[in-house]
Formats: C-alpha cells, sequence, structure tokens
C-alpha cells in the first residue's frame, strides 16, 4: 500500500485547474445522487492502544458490521492497535496502515496523520520510540504540576489506568473522575487538562517538517488533521497550511467528527488553493451520545481529491 509513497497532488492540480475557481468551489460538495454502494471509509480512529474504548479488533470489527470499505486506526503516537489487527482484518474490507502524530507548529500543538507507511520502516519505528519517551516525560511533569494543585500521585493512577496504551491527558482525565477530583472527564479537561491549563505541555514534541519527514520516508501521505480545533485565526490557519504544503504534507482533514458543512467546504477550498489532497476520519474514540459513529461517506466529494484514491 506504500507503493504510492511519492504521490504528487500535482496530479490533482490538473485535474481541478479544468474547472473556473467558483465552479470548482460550487462543485466541490454537489452529489445529491448517492450510487446504490455509498463509498464509507473512516481515516482517523482511536482504539485502547491509545484513549479509544474499543480494542483494535473490536475496532475493525465494528468498521466492517458498519459496512466501512477502508478504515485506517490512528491511535495516537503508536501503531502498535494498527500491527495487532493487520493480519487479522475482515474480509471485505481494508485497513490502511495509520498513526496520528504529535508534533509542534512553533508553540502550537498540531496533529498529523500518517496513512499507508511502511509500518517497519526504520526511521518512523525511531520516531514512535521518541515520542513514547516524549509521551511519559510529559506525563511526569503533568503528575509534577498536578501535585502543585494538591492532586497527588497521578501518574501512578494515570498509569493505572492506560494498561499499556500510550499514555496521554484522557488517561490523567478518566483517574481525576474515578478519584472524585473533577465531575467529568470535560472538567478534568477545562480545569487542569486542557488549552493553557497547568496540564497542558506540548513543548516536547518534534516539530511539523520533521514529522512531515518520517511519514513520508516512511512511504506514507501526511494528513494535516482536524484544522479548525487549533482555535487559529484566519491568517494563521492559511500559514499553517502554507507550511504544512511547503514541508510535504499530502492533504487536509475535512471531516473531523462531524462538522458543519460551512466548515467542510471551507477546509475542501483550503485543500484545493493549496494542492493538497482531502481525507476524512470520525476521530472515533468511544460511542458518545452526540459522536460521531465510524464511518464517512465520500460520495459528496468529486472525484480526485481524497486521499483514499491513492491508498
Ligand atoms: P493528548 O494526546 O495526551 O495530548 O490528549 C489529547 C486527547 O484528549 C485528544 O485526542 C482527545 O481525545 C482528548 N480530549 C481533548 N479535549 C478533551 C475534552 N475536553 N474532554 C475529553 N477529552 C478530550
Ligand atoms: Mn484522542
Ligand atoms: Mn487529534
Ligand atoms: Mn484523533
Amino acid at each position: 500500500m506504500f507503493l504510492f509513497a511519492n504521490v504528487s497532488a500535482r496530479y490533482l492540480s490538473a485535474y481541478v485547474r479544468q474547472f473556473s475557481p467558483t465552479r470548482l468551489r460550487d462543485r466541490l460538495l454537489i452529489c445529491d445522487q448517492r450510487s446504490v454502494e455509498t463509498a464509507l471509509i473512516d481515516f482517523h480512529t482511536h482504539s485502547t492502544a491509545s484513549d479509544g474504548a474499543l480494542t483494535p479488533s473490536e475496532l475493525v470489527n465494528r468498521a466492517a458490521a458498519a459496512g466501512i470499505n477502508t478504515v485506517a486506526l490512528t491511535d495516537h503516537d503508536t501503531i502498535a492497535g494498527f500491527v495487532s489487527v493487520a493480519h487479522s482484518v475482515p474480509s471485505g474490507m481494508r485497513l490502511v496502515s495509520g498513526v496520528e502524530l504529535s508534533c509542534q507548529w512553533g508553540r502550537v500543538g498540531i496533529h498529523v496523520v500518517g496513512l499507508g507507511f511502511d509500518p517497519t520502516s526504520p526511521v518512523l519505528l525511531d520516531h514512535l520510540d521518541g515520542l513514547d519517551s516524549a509521551r511519559l516525560r510529559r506525563a511526569e511533569m503533568i503528575a509534577q504540576r498536578l501535585s502543585k494543585k494538591g492532586i497527588q500521585e497521578a501518574l501512578e493512577g494515570a498509569m493505572t489506568v492506560a494498561a499499556g496504551a500510550q499514555i496521554g491527558r484522557p488517561h490523567f482525565a478518566r483517574w481525576m473522575v474515578k478519584k472524585g477530583y473533577v465531575q467529568n472527564e470535560n472538567d478534568a479537561f477545562k480545569r487542569f487538562l486542557g488549552n493553557g491549563k497547568v496540564g497542558d505541555i506540548s513543548t516536547l514534541w518534534p516539530d511539523l517538517g520533521r514529522t512531515v519527514e518520517t511519514i513520508k520516508s516512511a512511504g506514507g501521505l501526511a494528513v494535516l488533521a482536524h484544522p479548525l480545533k487549533y482555535r487559529l485565526t484566519a491568517t494563521r490557519l492559511n500559514a499553517l497550511c502554507a507550511a504544512f504544503a511547503a514541508v510535504g504534507g499530502s492533504a487536509i482533514e475535512v471531516i473531523n467528527g462531524r462538522p458543519a458543512t460551512g466548515d467542510i467546504k471551507r477546509l475542501v477550498g483550503m485543500a484545493v488553493e493549496r494542492d493538497l489532497l482531502i481525507s476524512v476520519g470520525s476521530d472515533f474514540h468511544r460511542d458518545a451520545e452526540y459522536g460521531a459513529g465510524l464511518g464517512i461517506d465520500t460520495e459528496r466529494f468529486l472525484p480526485g481529491l481524497g486521499v483514499w484514491e491513492r491508498l
């Protein structure tokens, strides 16, 4: 699957340039008529190998049962879940290698989804080793900071919750709920772990350029995950997309969860302007009342735009 390593967005560029910009924007999300067989894919999902609730095999089985054609398990900074199910995928469904890498663009923490890479690439495995250590160091720092707020032994608590998974803030959040420090996980993020709070430490991540380089050198495609979640101004978001394209990024994630149509159109427009492909995913972590289920219908997009056509 990583034979398409050096796929260039130039091909796309040639394709879309046959339309005027206005016509193109109108055509980006056009297909009201669905084909009989809908093309469901999901290129952003999590399992118990990071902060998801389903085991990798539960996740791929759920995806197959939902009629998804192609799925990527994109756990945070680990491919352990992917590797554990890579050879036992339900028939009729394809599993593409995936990972969601933490990195930094300046002082902003950014997530880059890698797709279709060689999971045995030494460069990638080295990078993941580095992220393992970074996450452990970060967890220690979070625990130190929480202890100054009167919350003791958070590291041990979060590690127990993680149970061998790639450690992250959600494990701290779950432990804090269990211990009664907070009402729920959202509360834990709001008060202690989220943007600008004591547990928000992103200075340890590798930079955006090196992250994209790593995915590319492993033969994969790099996707800028959920661009609207970084809460950047329009100018800064444009700068981020430009920086991402300049370092060799391949695609922008235009659907993450259940975005508004206006947001999808805006992101597709940004991708096309920069000769980038588009990717989509549920970012499924667990069943939640208003959360996105697995699977995105790709029929609504103009052919030629999707990374799913290159993997
Ligand atoms: P980390 O990977 O350790 O930086 O933690 C980030 C993860 O925390 C995200 O991938 C989400 O799954 C989760 N998360 C972020 N914000 C919230 C929130 N407000 N409530 C619950 N989980 C959250
Ligand atoms: Mn997560
Ligand atoms: Mn993310
Ligand atoms: Mn994610």
